[in-house]
């Protein structure tokens, strides 16, 4: 049995927890929280959180359901929070973490939600109820209603991805298709509960949904202090008069539409702070698309309170929340009490986002949190994020409806075999593969002392087409290669032991054979105005280490191949 009151945002009052009276008895605001008592919680967490799984409910104190319903569970929370090494790499910031929520039930972070509410509906009596959603909120819903037999009406916009509409239809939820903006489908989906008298989920007012956001703070804290121990921590209950010792982010990001997701986490943190567990609160990035980005624009203009976009123009369909309402208020004042900002990338930038994350680091996500990604790149670019900063970017959805947008024309090749009347012929089919794979590719050497950088570079190249590759790790393993292979493109760091890159370069061109191997030197140094000069003329591109991300390197090596 668990403890916790309501209080009013408003006006103080404190209230016990319905799930069907939706505003405060004494002056019917509709935004309060759930209190507990959190003296009481960190003991019991002290003593017993060790033993329990690594999962959403290890955290059942701090969540509004009174009584744990085991039979509705389908393994939602604990999700790895992974180190991003390639991308943390490619930006000159090493601590970059990934929280991988597409490892949820339905692939999103919303599980969280809808597995605390439901669980909350569920124990209140509640078999009916009625949402509005840019869709993985009604995906994530309809999985756990069906489980709990309750019956689920999911408004829609009719830009909602095909693919996630049919997904909310196969749990057996009832889809209702609203042409017009997001802000529109709610506003119809709140006139049909009224109407019918149906319990209709509210966003951010929803009690059980903020509060389940909390338990991505919450694993963070703890999945960090074992990441980031320099020894194994001391189990819990071996030190029981101290802090646990769990860690908080420098930052947290997020792709927001509604903002429910930041406003429950930062929650998480400040209720950890004040147990003892953590000593501060991580800065928050809160990132939308351009095209519906009203958080953004008011942030720009110093403001409290945002004006509705009533026509989003973005083909990011889940951050079209065009009327963050309160919620942007409520994050505004987060934002300038424990820092942080609100950004906007376009949808090109988080489209490209995607594709670096999936070839980088084997993730492949949605358009939403592609968004993320693009604004992590965006805060490290402009130096707002540092490079020694601790970063953890929620990494909200996985990818079904992106690809139509996403990769272009020739992303697989086909291998038609010939007929069946035709004898067969094994030569046909090889010819036919070597079409699709011809069998001599593009040779390239890269040369550089260490090994992260050489493994760096090797991936880049192999997520961008075919090639032969070689690697040297100096100046004299480098000409060696250059000689015996006569590569088609030479990737020369400048400071190698024994013999440099200039050394290296010299002799290149002081042989017949070797002078013409075009040549991209790479340096993480800024390069004197003498050294300059050693360099003219004797190389084709210049490109500074931390800088591979830029399409710049990618079109010089393109260039330089010959290649399209
Ligand atoms: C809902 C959602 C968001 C936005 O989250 P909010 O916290 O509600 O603004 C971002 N990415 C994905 C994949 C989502 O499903
Ligand atoms: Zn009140």
């Amino acid at each position: 049995m668990n403890h916790f009151v309501i209080r009013c945002l408003d006006c103080g009052y404190e209230a016990p927890y319905s799930p069907s009276s939706a505003e405060c008895p004494r002056c019917s605001s509709q935004w309060r929280e759930a209190r507990y008592d959190l003296e009481r919680v960190a003991k019991i967490w002290q003593r017993e959180l060790a033993c329990r799984p690594f999962e959403l409910w290890r955290y059942r104190e701090l969540l509004p359901v009174r009584n744990l319903n085991p039979t509705l569970t389908l393994g939602e929370g604990g999700t790895p929070l992974i180190p991003a090494v390639n991308l943390g790499m490619m930006l000159g910031c090493p601590n970059i973490y990934i929280k991988d929520e597409r490892q949820g039930p339905t692939s999103s972070f919303k599980d969280r939600q809808a597995a605390v509410t439901i669980a909350a509906l569920k124990e209140a009596g509640i078999t009916e109820m009625v949402v509005a959603s840019t869709g993985n909120v009604a995906i994530s819903y309809s999985a756990y209603a069906a489980r709990a037999g309750i019956k689920l009406w999911a408004f829609v916009t009719s830009l909602v991805p095909a693919v996630k509409m049919r997904e909310i239809a196969l749990y057996g939820s009832q889809v209702i298709k609203v042409t017009g903006s997001y802000d529109q489908a709610k506003q119809v989906a709140a006139e049909f509960a009224r109407q019918r008298n149906l319990y209709l989920d509210r966003g951010a007012r929803t009690i059980p949904s903020v509060e389940a956001m909390k338990t991505i703070a919450y694993e963070i804290a703890e999945q960090l202090a074992t990441l980031r121990a320099p020894q194994p921590k001391a189990a819990f209950g071996q030190n029981n008069h101290r802090s646990p010792g769990w860690l908080s982010p420098d930052w947290y990001i997020q792709a927001i539409s509604g903002g429910m997701g930041p406003l429950g986490i930062a929650k998480g943190f400040s209720e950890l702070q004040q147990m003892g567990f953590i000593d501060r609160q991580p800065a928050m990035a809160l990132i939308q698309a351009e095209g519906c980005a009203p958080m953004v624009h008011a942030w720009q203009q110093g403001k409290n309170t945002a004006d509705p976009v009533t026509s989003p123009f973005t083909h990011i369909e889940t951050l079209a929340t065009g009327d963050p309402g309160r919620t942007y208020t409520l994050l505004h004042n987060l934002l300038k009490q424990h820092g942080g900002v609100f950004e906007s990338v376009s949808d090109e930038e988080a489209f490209r986002a995607m594709h670096v994350l999936a070839k980088m680091e084997g993730i492949s996500v949605e358009p939403a949190t592609g968004v993320a990604f693009a604004g992590l790149f965006k805060l490290i670019r402009n130096g707002v994020i540092k490079s020694t900063d601790v970063v953890v970017v929620n990494c909200s959805g996985h990818t079904l409806p992106a690809e139509p947008f996403l990769l272009g024309e020739n992303w697989a090749s086909s291998i038609v075999f010939p007929a069946r009347t035709e004898t067969p012929q094994p030569e046909g089919l090889l010819a036919a593969l070597n079409r699709v794979a011809p069998a001599r590719f593009p040779r390239v050497v890269i040369a550089d002392d260490s090994e992260e950088a050489r493994r760096l570079i090797r991936r880049i190249l192999q997520s961008q087409g075919n090639f032969t590759l070689f690697e040297a790790k100096d100046g004299r393993e480098t000409l060696e290669i250059c000689r015996r292979e006569m590569p088609d493109l030479l990737i020369l760091d400048l400071m190698m032991p024994e013999m440099d890159g200039f050394a290296v370069l010299d002799a290149l061109r002081h042989e017949n054979q070797t002078a013409n191997i075009p040549v991209i030197v790479s340096t993480a140094k800024e390069l004197t105005a003498d050294e300059k000069r050693r360099l003219l003329g004797q190389i084709q591109a210049l490109m500074q280490k931390g800088d591979f991300l830029s399409d710049e390197f990618l079109e010089e090596v393109r260039s330089l191949l010959n290649l399209e």
